[in-house]
């Protein structure tokens, strides 16, 4: 007999209803989707984000240190500004590539720290994540293989394997504030490389490229005829200088590189979704063609925001930064005084990335276990470090960037947590 959704019988129950019932109990059977989907993967983030949400649904308290999302105040003149925006009715569709004053803007900033640019080589996107995807398949030829940093932002490897690549990691050195090393970049250059991706300030790690190094990667780069996809995000988020050196900004390295950035972290913008490339001129052309294709423009009334943010005062900006690097010693020393952990200090960025290795040892868990237990237990939310990449597998991802009271009782009941994980490991 046909039935409700509720389990009660319909009261009509017809030939087409029973005939829906049947469809629905049947195995469903559909044409397979293309196989270029199966490689593509998420992020560990947005999975511990929805199970917080369950236990919160619950009636219990989240400590939420993992997303990687300022829970700051955008300024309200960058509010203003897209607001006014929309009321001028300026929410039709825009020139690809962006609008003028943005590129413009954009232009500026980078020349501010050394990378020559012009507006005509800014694509505008929205979000930094798109203009990540449109430059892997624009520079990463099927067979090639593109090396990432291991720990790193788990997209990349995801989006090699999209433009049917190989990732190789290349490791980075916990006693450098994680500073990649060139002798070992170099040792992982084979005549199929083709892409090497910089992230610096680093997810997950909040580590840096000092300058010596990034000679010595640009050195790398010419000799072996590489493209750069260098992932500036974190850029304006750093602790011990005032700006991140780019590479970009070296002898010829321009032409060589795609500079991706955004608004999401340092102007707290996460949800406009605002990014974009400064791109090789001889790629320009193509990868506008990319973006017809992708998404058309970028909503123009959050290009006027995005003017707004980099022409207008930068107070909130430093007031963050300011605040985040008081947490990043908080942090530092609060990790510092959990016993089995060691926690190199981030210099950028808004994450630590404690080793647990030694707590791995006596309790016989792995770091997702730990990380389950102290979410389900304890309620801190935090990622086990596998999620990004081998060299991950024995730390924790804690993003400092949430609520300042988050970041005071995550790491009391990451202490109490882990001291009662490790009496009591079964
Ligand atoms: N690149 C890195 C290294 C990130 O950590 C993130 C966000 O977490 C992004 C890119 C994406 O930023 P957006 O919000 O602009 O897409």
């Amino acid at each position: 007999m046909a039935t409700t959704n509720t389990g009660q019988p319909a009261p009509f129950a017809t030939a087409s209803s029973s005939a829906a019932a049947a469809r629905q109990s049947a195995p469903l059977h559909h044409p397979p989707a293309a196989g270029r989907l199966t490689v593509l993967t998420g992020e560990g983030a947005l999975d511990v984000l929805s199970r917080s949400a369950v236990l919160e649904s619950q009636g219990r308290h989240i400590a939420q240190l993992a997303i990687g999302e300022p829970q700051f105040a955008v300024a309200p003149h960058i509010v203003e500004a897209a607001v006014q925006a929309l009321r001028e009715g300026d929410a039709r569709y825009g020139p690809p590539a962006g609008i003028a004053p943005l590129r413009a803007a954009i232009a500026a900033t980078l020349g501010s720290r050394h990378v020559e640019a012009s507006a005509d080589d800014v694509i505008v996107t929205p979000g930094a994540k798109p203009m990540l995807l449109y430059a892997f398949l624009a520079t990463v030829e099927p067979g090639a293989e593109v090396l990432i940093p291991d720990p790193g932002f788990p997209i990349y490897p995801s989006l090699t394997r999209f433009a049917g690549a190989t990732a190789v990691g290349y490791r980075l050195d916990p006693a450098r504030a994680f500073a990649p090393d060139a002798a070992d970049i170099a040792s992982r250059i084979t005549p199929r490389t083709r892409v090497l991706v910089l992230n610096a300030p680093h997810n997950p790690t909040g580590g840096s490229i000092d300058a010596r190094t990034l000679e010595e990667i640009a050195e790398l780069v010419l000799r072996h005829d590489l493209l750069v996809i260098s992932d500036e995000i974190y850029g304006r988020i750093t602790y011990d200088t005032d700006a991140t050196p780019s590479i970009a900004a070296l002898p010829g390295l321009r032409e060589r590189t795609i500079v991706v950035d955004g608004f999401s972290k340092a102007y707290a913008m996460t949800g406009y979704r605002l990014g974009y490339g400064l791109v090789p001129r001889w790629l320009v052309p193509r990868l506008t063609t990319l973006v017809v294709n992708g998404h058309t423009c970028t909503p123009p009334f959050v290009q006027r925001a995005g003017v707004a943010a980099l022409t207008g005062p930068q107070d909130s900006v430093r007031a963050m930064v300011a605040e985040l690097r008081r947490r990043r010693d908080e942090v530092v020393a609060a990790l510092g005084a959990i016993p089995g952990i060691r926690s190199p200090r981030p210099s950028g960025a808004f994450y630590a990335f404690p080793d647990v290795s030694e707590i791995i040892a006596a309790t016989g868990l792995s770091a997702p276990q730990l990380a389950s237990r102290l979410l389900e237990e304890h309620g801190v939310a935090l990622l086990p470090g596998n999620g990004f990449g081998a060299a991950g597998a024995s730390s924790f991802r804690i993003s400092f960037a949430g609520t300042a009271d988050a970041v005071r009782t995550g790491l009391a009941g990451i202490a109490t947590g882990l001291a009662a994980i490790t009496a009591r490991p079964a």
